[in-house]
């Protein structure tokens, strides 16, 4: 089908965010927003968060970060202490959960043990007065998105970890919430169940179009299903783009060090060149990056190469690449790939991914070289 009309110029190529509406029609607005629960510390300092409508939103961050704090919030069950959270353009602080039309998937799901099933998912339905023939139908079809219908009579006891994971899913749903909270919701799943499951909800929130503001510490699990990640740090954003910004252009050193792995190497700036910079490491080296220092700063920055980007050099010199000599300390097997330590720069450790249909035999002691692309060196303040 050729989407093309004659009144339209909108380009043919689609991005994957045109499924989801822009920062203009957010459906949810943290505008402000700051929580202290003991009325001298904030663990949210300044939140202002647009999720957009249609969106998987996901806040990412280590434990204590503020994740559950602010979902708590949006969800009713917390008041900002400062600041205001908007839903559909209204503001909602007064208003308690079951008004908000929110559906919940909660850290341990919840679920009431002496109901069955299907009980379990009619729960918000009886909640909000819907009952009857009605209730039973709704109660039928949110099972059957999760492909439970055969099993409404069990209770949770008699279920699997990963199906009473979805009956705390169609429980959220049955409601037909246009907006859905999940807070670490896959954390006692083994690591096969999480990552079908991590699917399974992502398929969901595509096929159904609902909002979804997801919580994790995983940062696989946020790659995987996000549009876009607010990576949380101390009760702050500390950036929020879609995984592959994330990925390969991090804003800060925390984002670096959190999402991936990565080699910090210590560096001062050495002079500007087109868009990216030169910078002087602890042995004298220059090194050329893709980015320039915000500030013309003359304190320390850290250069931030991935041990996928660096590769065994090639045997000529090309301007756009950076050529890194050291000496080989460790080397792993790991199958797919070789994983080579190596202490260049007079004493800082590096760690490169060499593909295995690129890699040889290595010993520990002997000199490499490596290279690395300038695009995918990176330099990071903070
Ligand atoms: P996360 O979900 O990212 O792990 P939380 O929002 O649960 O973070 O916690 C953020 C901070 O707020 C932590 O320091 C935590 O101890 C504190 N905190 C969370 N809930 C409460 C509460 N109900 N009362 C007091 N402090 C809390
Ligand atoms: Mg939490």
């Amino acid at each position: 089908m050729n989407g093309s009309h004659a009144w339209s110029s909108a380009p043919a190529v689609r991005s994957t965010h045109d499924r989801v509406a822009n920062e203009n029609d957010a459906l949810v607005r943290f505008e402000q927003v700051k929580k202290s629960y003991d009325g001298i510390n904030f663990v949210v300092k300044d939140l202002n968060l647009a999720v957009r409508r249609g969106e998987f939103l996901t806040m990412l961050g280590p434990s204590g970060s503020g994740k559950t704090t602010t979902l708590m919030m949006l969800g009713g069950f917390e008041r900002p202490t400062l600041g205001s959270i908007l839903l559909d353009g209204k503001p909602v602080e007064r208003l308690p959960p079951e008004r908000r039309n929110i559906g919940f998937v909660f850290q341990n799901y919840a679920l009431f043990p002496h109901m069955t099933v299907a009980e379990n998912v009619a729960f918000p339905l009886r909640y909000r007065g819907i009952k009857g023939r009605q209730a039973t139908e709704r109660v039928r079809q949110a099972l059957g998105r999760v492909s439970l219908e055969a099993l409404e009579d069990r209770r949770p006891s008699q279920l699997s970890g990963g199906q009473q994971q979805r009956v705390a899913l169609a429980r959220a749903l049955v409601f037909e919430p246009s907006l859905v909270l999940m807070d670490e919701p896959l954390g006692a799943l083994d690591k096969q169940l999480r990552e079908r499951m991590q699917i399974e909800i992502k398929q969901l929130q595509t096929a159904l179009g609902i909002t979804m503001v997801y919580v994790t510490h995983d940062q696989g699990e946020a790659l995987t299903m996000s549009d876009r990640i607010a990576v949380f740090h101390d009760g702050r954003i500390q950036q929020l783009a879609d995984s592959e910004t994330l990925y390969n252009r991090p804003q800060n050193r925390f984002v670096a060090e959190f999402i991936g792995e990565n080699n910090t190497v210590p560096c001062t700036y050495a002079g500007r060149e087109l868009e990216g910079a030169q910078v002087r490491v602890a042995d004298g080296t220059l090194l050329r990056t893709s980015n320039a220092p915000a500030s013309q700063a003359s304190g320390e920055l850290t250069l931030s190469i991935r041990p996928e980007s660096l590769g065994l050099a090639a045997d000529t010199l090309r301007p756009d690449v950076n050529r890194i000599t050291g000496t080989v300390r460790e080397v792993f097997f790991l199958g797919d790939h070789m994983r080579l330590c190596v202490e260049a720069f007079g004493g800082q450790k590096l760690t490169a991914r060499i593909p295995a249909r690129q890699a040889r035999h290595f010993e520990p002691g002997e000199q490499v070289a490596l290279e690395c692309h300038v695009d995918e060196c990176r330099l990071l303040e903070g």
